[in-house]
C-alpha cells in the first residue's frame, strides 16, 4: 500500500536526494590503530577520521592533532574528536567536518606521552622531556620514536601539500608557531571566545613566548622535516576546552599558505 502511493513525483525526488547524499557526504569513518608502546608498555593510539567518499590518493589535506606531549598539561580535549558519534552529529557546515568533505584527513594521537599523562608529570618514566627529543639525530625517547616513524609511514607518504598540526599545550593562552613560520606577520592574533568574553590569542614563537629557544619541538620537528603548517596550542584553563579548539582549528584552517 506505501509503495503504491509513491507517485513518480516521489521516487524522483527519493533518487535525488540519494545522489545528492552520496555524492556530497560520504560518511565519516574513525579508524584507531597502534603506533607502537611507551617504555611503560602502554599502546601508544592513533585514530584517523576521513570521508569514505575519498581514496587514500584522492587526500589533499591532512591535520595532525596531537595532545599529552607533556603530561601534566593534558586535559583530554581529544578524547571526543575521536568518538564516531561527535563526527556524525556534527553539522556539515562546521570547519572541521568541512575540512573532511573537501578530501581532508585528520589524524589525532590523543596520549603521546602516556606513562607522563598517568602520573601527571611532564616528562616520560625516563625524566625526559619529549618537546626537547624531536630531532632526527635524538629521537630516544620510544615515544617520540614511534611517533616519527608513524608521520613517516603513515603520513608523508601520501604526498599531499597541505599539512597542518597543532600540539596541544596547557595553559598559557598562546598559539606558537615553528621556528621559520611567519603566521603572525598576518595574523598577530587569534579570536576565540572564553565563556561569553571574546580573548584574543597571540601567534608567537617560542622565544618570544618564553625569551629562549629550545631545540627539539615537536612543532619544529613536523616544520621541518614534513612540511607541515605546524603549532603549538597553549590553551586556557577553561570549561569547554573543545569549543576553544574547534574555534582555533577554524581560524587556523583560514590561515593563508605561509
Ligand atoms: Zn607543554
Amino acid at each position: 500500500m506505501v509503495l503504491k502511493r509513491l507517485t513518480h513525483f516521489h521516487v524522483l525526488l527519493i533518487l535525488i536526494a540519494a545522489s545528492f547524499s552520496s555524492f556530497t557526504y560520504g560518511k565519516t569513518i574513525v579508524k584507531s590503530g597502534s603506533y607502537g608502546r611507551s617504555y611503560e608498555d602502554r599502546v601508544l593510539t592513533s585514530y584517523k577520521i576521513v570521508d569514505d567518499s575519498y581514496a587514500q590518493n584522492e587526500l589533499t589535506k591532512v591535520l595532525l592533532i596531537t595532545e599529552g606531549v607533556h603530561g601534566n598539561e593534558y586535559m583530554g580535549i581529544t578524547n571526543k574528536l575521536t568518538q564516531v558519534n561527535y563526527w556524525h552529529q556534527l553539522p556539515v557546515t562546521h570547519p572541521l567536518k568541512a575540512f573532511l568533505k573537501q578530501a581532508g584527513v585528520i589524524y589525532i594521537l590523543p596520549k603521546v606521552n602516556p606513562d607522563g599523562i598517568e602520573r601527571k608529570s611532564r616528562f616520560t618514566y625516563n625524566g625526559h622531556d619529549l618537546n626537547r627529543d624531536f630531532l632526527e639525530r635524538k629521537l630516544n625517547q620510544q615515544e617520540s620514536y614511534y611517533l616519527s616513524e608513524f608521520v613517516k609511514e603513515e603520513i608523508a607518504p601520501l604526498s599531499i601539500k597541505t599539512k597542518i598540526s597543532v600540539d596541544l599545550h596547557c595553559c598559557g593562552g598562546k598559539l606558537l608557531q615553528a621556528k621559520d613560520m611567519n603566521v603572525s606577520d598576518n595574523y598577530p592574533f587569534i579570536t576565540v571566545l572564553r565563556g561569553p568574553e571574546a580573548m584574543k590569542v597571540p601567534v608567537q614563537h617560542t622565544r618570544d613566548h618564553f625569551k629562549t629557544f629550545f631545540p627539539g619541538t615537536l612543532k619544529d620537528y613536523l616544520h621541518e622535516n614534513f612540511g607541515f603548517k605546524a603549532f603549538t596550542f597553549e590553551n586556557f584553563e577553561i570549561d569547554h576546552p573543545l569549543r576553544e579548539l574547534e574555534v582555533l582549528l577554524e581560524k587556523i584552517l583560514e590561515f593563508k599558505s605561509h
